[in-house]
């Protein structure tokens, strides 16, 4: 567990605070519809050591806990969004070696990771399986000291400005039950590692998703994470409940902008000789964004909590993430009709947030998992 002073904690969120004023907010709107990745503003991370935010300062991180990490996660999403998949799913990358990775793995890597020299992500869905992970088909076959890997990856984050990713395959397509044939790599670019295209996408611009192509690909067999087989499907489904806690602080920080937006605008904007804000109609919208923007809020700070207390936090997480991420899409929904026409225009943010918000409720398992995952841990831990 990590921990940071209450005092350390401001000052990294201050400083955060005023780049996002000066450096991020003015360019989003461009960005955001020229869908281009933003160069700078990763430089301007890299600085700030966001890409080694979780990875322990032996390694050259910065060694935050969850709780710090979200409410950064939540603050840079209510400006923009995008920005945050560019270090999270490095950063799930960099929880897999920190956790499962043998001490040489945790040397090569972690620093270069926690530096940005090398950037990436997770490489787990393909195009027929997202949910469920163990009917993946991409296959790595021992060959000498290396493994060759034939496949196809979809939807990946970072895919084509990354370098590296953590390689969800298949080393033993027969054994039963299915997780034990599955094994992690970290794959980096090379000959046999393409990437065929980048996906269009109804948000989260800006940020690449991209297909990847894996053919006769070489990887060092010490390239494969923790250096023993069939340990993948562990290592991907132990990033989750920290992904799902991002997830659940994106989704708060979206709730939160459609909130702060529409609280501004309903001041300003004046029908029948009042500001809107004024009618009740448009009241009882803002005290319920308001709610949800608070109940996701502390749903997120107590999983983050459990999971720096290294407590089992999969229910909790997926609390978080069920909520935040449906209260994303509900206030963003609301703040469009606030705003009337505005709402809809690309000259302001709302249609972004509306844009955004449904991805909270499909990454790092769809909200239909993560209810399921709740029940059965209600079930598991109340037995009759
Ligand atoms: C913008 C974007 C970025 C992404 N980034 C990454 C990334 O970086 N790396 C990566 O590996 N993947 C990434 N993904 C993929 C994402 O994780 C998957 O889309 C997600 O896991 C869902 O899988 P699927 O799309 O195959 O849907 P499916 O698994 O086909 O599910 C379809 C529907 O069936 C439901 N369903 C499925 N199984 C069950 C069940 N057992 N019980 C009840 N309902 C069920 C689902 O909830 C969903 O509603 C990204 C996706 C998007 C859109």
């Amino acid at each position: 567990m990590n921990a940071i002073t209450r005092e350390d904690e401001t000052q990294i969120l201050d400083s955060i605070q005023r780049w996002l004023d000066k450096d991020v907010k003015p360019h989003v709107l461009r960005l955001e519809h020229a869908d281009e990745y933003p160069h700078e503003m990763v430089a301007q991370m890299k600085e700030f050591g966001l890409f080694g935010a979780t990875i322990p300062p032996e390694y050259g991180g910065l060694g935050l806990p969850a709780s710090t990490y979200a409410k950064i996660v939540t603050m840079i999403s209510s400006v923009w969004m995008s920005l945050t998949g560019i270090f999270n799913s490095h950063l799930i990358m960099a929880t897999a070696v920190q956790r499962y990775g043998t001490e040489a793995q945790k040397r090569h890597f972690l620093p270069r990771f926690a530096a940005g020299e090398i950037r990436g992500g997770l490489a787990l869905t393909e195009p027929d399986c997202g949910t469920d992970l163990q009917a993946i088909r991409t296959r790595a076959v021992r060959d000498g000291d290396d493994y060759v890997i034939n496949g196809t990856k979809t939807w990946i984050s970072n895919g084509i400005e990354g370098s590296c990713f953590a390689l969800l395959v298949k080393t033993d397509m027969d054994v039963q039950p299915r997780h034990r044939g599955m094994t992690m790599f970290l794959a980096e670019k090379r000959d046999g590692f393409s990437v065929s295209r980048k996906l269009e996408k109804l948000g989260y611009k800006g940020l690449d998703s991209a297909e990847l192509i894996f053919q006769d690909y070489r990887v060092p067999a010490d390239c494969l994470i923790g250096g023993e087989e069939g340990r993948g499907f562990h290592h991907a489904v132990g990033g989750l409940e920290l992904g799902r806690i991002n997830v659940a602080a994106r989704g708060v920080g979206i709730a939160n902008a459609a909130l702060r937006d529409s609280v501004a605008y309903a001041q300003v904007r004046k029908t029948m000789g009042k500001p809107i804000c004024e009618h009740q109609a448009i009241q009882l919208k803002l005290g319920d964004m308001a709610t949800r923007c608070e109940a996701a809020r502390l749903l997120v700070e107590s999983a983050a909590g459990a999971y720096d207390r290294g407590e089992r936090c999969d229910m909790e997480a997926g609390m978080a993430k069920l909520f935040a991420s449906e209260a994303a899409v509900e206030n963003s929904l609301e703040a469009m009709r606030i705003h009337g026409g505005y709402g809809y225009s690309k000259e302001f943010d709302i249609e972004r947030y509306y844009r955004d918000a449904p991805l909270m409720c499909i990454g790092e398992g769809t909200n239909e998992i993560q209810r399921i995952i709740i029940a059965k841990q209600l079930v598991a831990r109340n037995p009759a």
